[in-house]
């Protein structure tokens, strides 16, 4: 079954043997070989005619759409295995936050170039990240040439003593941000982030989600992560974050809430009357002890729902494979059904689905118009043996094979890894940067 193509686009379609048209940047006709050398076949016309050549993808295996990561922290490879075995809150305070504080902009490059290295190579073509040092993290994108929306964070580290509305200075350094770097290279989106309802003061919500709405960009935070982090908040406000951050207008724009862990039937009606997405992010969430959302109540709800990996730090690696199946086995876990989130449906939040989560129906999956990120798969593994039909391929993708199987992978129609092999980035560099910085950062904090 080999020269197979996955296009992720709401259906289990396979196409086989089927290739893949990329006319630029992106996909102009998906289908099966002899519908794209007839005449006009294909799953759908060809969506522009830019003036540029067409070509034709095919590999041996099978080409999916590139993962989509919804909530990341990928500059956070610098902070791996520090701090195991804390829950949240003293994790965040006494290990992490104090490193974090004497972060270089340099340290941000090579910390995110390292992680689109493990990006790229699990066929994780665009993340959407949520981090300090922004210029450097799109460096370190344009440079590797991924994807990433990038939301740069407003949250108070160890030694900054700023008062009163102390959010407002990186809110304005943001907005430049988005002024010159928004599209940049076609990789670069631009968003607003705030770290969460802990963290950042209701007035400091309300300010950084108007100013995502006024640039119609994603505004993107932590929100019911842990079981008691709203405690302070529901006191002083009077009820969930959900429910205040909808009645104070947060919820207005484009909004993707990560973790959503402990939610209610009330405010997941909150999510789902606002059009909240959210970035699952399964992983993380079981190894710091969070707690499994409720996914398929989300799901049931018609809220828009990705995967995300979380920081390198939390996870500890940034494999959407892995949090594919992870989702799967947590929500048959809670709901206590074995046919609860099917393969079909956990491959979807990992593309088409995570596309959507980030507002961004051109990512996650090959259609007409979709961007040309693409991954090769092999086929040629015991993963995928027997393989009877294309309904076992999708079952085989999610339950037996992992990234390891990934050899080929495209971002806008280049080629970034091919047969295992980066193009685009100095591996053993980055690793040596990344390690010898890593290094300093603990001393520092000390
Ligand atoms: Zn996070």
């Amino acid at each position: 079954m080999a020269d197979a193509v996955v296009p992720c686009a709401g259906s289990v379609a396979v196409f086989r043997p089927g290739a893949v048209e990329v006319s630029g940047d992106s996909v102009t006709r998906v289908g099966t070989v002899a519908e794209l050398r007839g005449d006009g076949g294909g799953s759908g016309a060809r969506a522009n005619d830019a003036g540029t050549e067409a070509r034709e993808v095919r590999v041996e295996g099978a080409l999916l759409p590139g993962f989509v990561n919804t909530h990341c922290h990928s500059p956070m490879t610098l902070f791996r295995g520090t701090g195991e075995n804390l829950p949240l809150q003293r994790w965040l305070q006494e290990v992490l936050w104090p490193r974090e504080a004497h972060l270089e902009p340099e340290d941000v490059y090579w910390g995110m170039t390292m992680g689109i290295a493990e990006l790229l190579a699990f066929g994780v073509t665009t993340s959407c990240e949520m981090y300090f040092h922004e210029d450097a993290t799109a460096d370190a994108v344009v440079a590797a040439g991924s994807r990433a929306v990038i939301t740069p964070v407003v949250l108070q580290l160890p030694g900054d003593e700023s008062g009163g509305d102390w959010w407002t200075a990186g809110l304005d350094r943001f907005s430049d941000f988005h002024a010159h770097r928004n599209g940049e290279a076609g990789r670069i989106e631009v968003g607003f982030a705030a770290h969460a309802a802990y963290t950042v003061p209701l007035a400091g919500l309300i300010d950084v989600a108007a100013v995502a709405r006024r640039h119609d960009a994603l505004f993107h935070l932590h929100l019911a992560e842990t079981a008691t982090e709203d405690d302070t908040f529901v006191a002083e406000h009077g009820g969930s974050v959900p429910r205040v951050l909808a009645e104070s207008g947060v919820f207005e724009g484009r909004v993707l809430a990560a973790h959503s862990i402990w939610l209610t039937p009330e405010d997941i009606a909150v999510y789902a009357a606002r059009d909240v997405a959210v970035a699952h992010c399964p992983q993380s969430n079981a190894k710091l002890a969070s707690g499994i959302a409720p996914v398929i109540d989300l799901l049931a709800s018609g809220v828009r729902v990705g995967l995300g990996t979380d920081g390198p730090a939390s996870n500890n690696d940034l494999d959407l494979w892995e949090e594919m199946r992870l989702a799967a086995m947590l929500a048959r876990l809670r709901e206590r059904d074995a046919g609860a989130l099917p393969a079909a449906q956990a491959l979807d939040l990992a593309t088409r689905g995570a596309g959507a989560a980030l507002g961004r129906p051109d990512l996650g999956t090959l259609a007409p118009g979709s961007k040309a990120d693409m991954m090769a798969v092999s086929l040629d593994d015991p993963a995928f043996v027997p393989l009877l039909d294309d309904a076992m391929l999708i079952e085989h993708l999610v339950w037996s094979a992992s990234s390891r199987l990934v050899t080929d992978v495209w971002v806008g129609g280049d080629q970034v890894v091919a047969a295992k092999q980066h193009h685009t980035i100095d591996l053993d560099r980055a690793q040596d940067e990344v390690g010898r910085r890593a290094a300093r950062l603990v001393a520092a904090a000390d």
